[in-house]
């Protein structure tokens, strides 16, 4: 048993990467109402990437457990352009899970992540295709342009996630950096390699490395609907991401009991000039509550943060399936329904 994964039985020496073929992974929550719209755009796209590079596409649509007519939808697509992917979640699992869905069922070598509700144009493709099979880039990521139209408060929570998720780290996950992104088949078989559960997908497909390029975009505005994460999920996104990928809020709270504990030896120090050489004797109530609340709000912080990581812990030990396919159907564009390939999934 070797201790890593060489991959490099993928990579064809740059002589024809198009030979690979191409699957779009597009998680949908809800996105009954924009589907039929975007698959028309994904069609025009196929049909222009096969004229130009001979490229063979295929979409993979993962439904995310949705509760409108997503997944009815999605099943009478055609299938004329290229073919097309019906995976079915048994329920909401949220993003991450759907993009790992897309990958495990994914069956041509190169992946691309986009998103179903029109944010991500399907007119961009073309150029993050140009940037592997041209330029033979193995991660092409888009990040966004500017945040000029977030708010302050965003853009602040941004930056300290970044700061405290690129801490120390050797590889750096840039910031502003999206879930709109291709992977070569070399780095999608690197990516598929990852066992763990709790999954950061921005983070992971930078840290496994080869040769990265930025793409700046603009995303369009939500062709309908609203987006689901709110604030929380926000929130909650963030924390999961941190814990999964870092240790670095362990180290802050580290930091902070030692930056606590130089404070009140200084304390200490000046209650012991102003008594011993000034003669006062120092008034005890309010420097004792103060010091006691410090002390008691940051412990109850650090415990709070090593609790996330024991969580991360129980999930991984638990072992769970980090989805399950509840209906998949594959649809081939010379039009006979392939049978399902079974599905490489979390458990195996
Ligand atoms: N999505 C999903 N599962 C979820 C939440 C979202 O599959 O639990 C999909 C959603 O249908 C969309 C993409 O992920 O295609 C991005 O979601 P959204 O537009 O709500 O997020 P935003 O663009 O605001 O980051
Ligand atoms: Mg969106």
């Amino acid at each position: 048993m070797t201790s890593g994964v060489d991959v490099s039985n993928l990579s064809d020496g740059g002589r024809n990467p198009a030979a690979a073929g191409l699957s779009v992974v597009v998680p949908v929550l809800n996105e009954a109402a924009g589907l039929a719209v975007l698959h028309e755009r994904l069609c025009a796209l196929a049909t222009t990437l096969r004229q130009r590079y001979g490229l063979a596409c295929e979409v993979v649509y993962v439904d995310d457990g949705s509760s409108d007519a997503t997944l009815a939808i999605a099943r009478d697509l055609p299938a004329t352009a290229l073919d097309v992917q019906v995976v079915s979640l048994s329920r909401n699992f949220g993003k991450e899970a759907a993009l790992m869905a897309g990958l495990d069922h994914a069956r041509r070598g190169a992946v691309l992540f986009m998103d179903g509700d029109g944010q991500h144009a399907p007119e961009l493709v073309e150029r993050l295709v140009g940037h592997w099979i041209d330029d033979g880039y193995d991660v092409v990521f888009t990040a966004k342009a500017h945040r000029s139209n977030e708010s302050a408060t965003r853009r602040l929570g941004v930056k300290i996630f970044y700061s405290l998720i690129n801490w120390g780290a050797r590889q750096r996950i840039p910031e502003d950096a999206g879930d709109f992104r291709l992977l070569s088949p070399r780095a999608a078989a690197a990516l598929r390699q990852l066992p763990e559960r709790n999954r950061f997908f921005k983070g992971l497909s930078n840290w496994i490395g080869f040769r990265q390029i930025r793409i700046d975009y603009e995303p369009a505005p939500r062709a309908h609907g609203v987006t689901s994460f709110n604030i929380g999920r926000l929130l909650g996104l963030s924390i999961e991401g941190l814990t999964s990928f870092t240790v670095a809020p362990l180290r802050v709270a580290s930091l902070l009991g030692l930056l606590l504990a130089f404070a009140a030896f200084l304390f200490g120090l000046s209650i012991l000039w102003e008594t011993v050489v000034g003669g006062k004797s120092v008034p005890g109530y309010p420097s004792l509550v103060v010091g006691l609340m410090t002390i008691g709000g940051v412990q109850l912080i650090m415990i709070g943060v090593m609790g996330e990581y024991i969580g991360k812990i129980l999930s991984e030990i638990k072992a769970r399936p980090i989805y399950f396919v509840a209906e998949h159907s594959v649809r081939t564009a010379d039009g006979d329904a392939a049978k399902a390939p079974a599905a490489r999934t979390a458990a195996e």
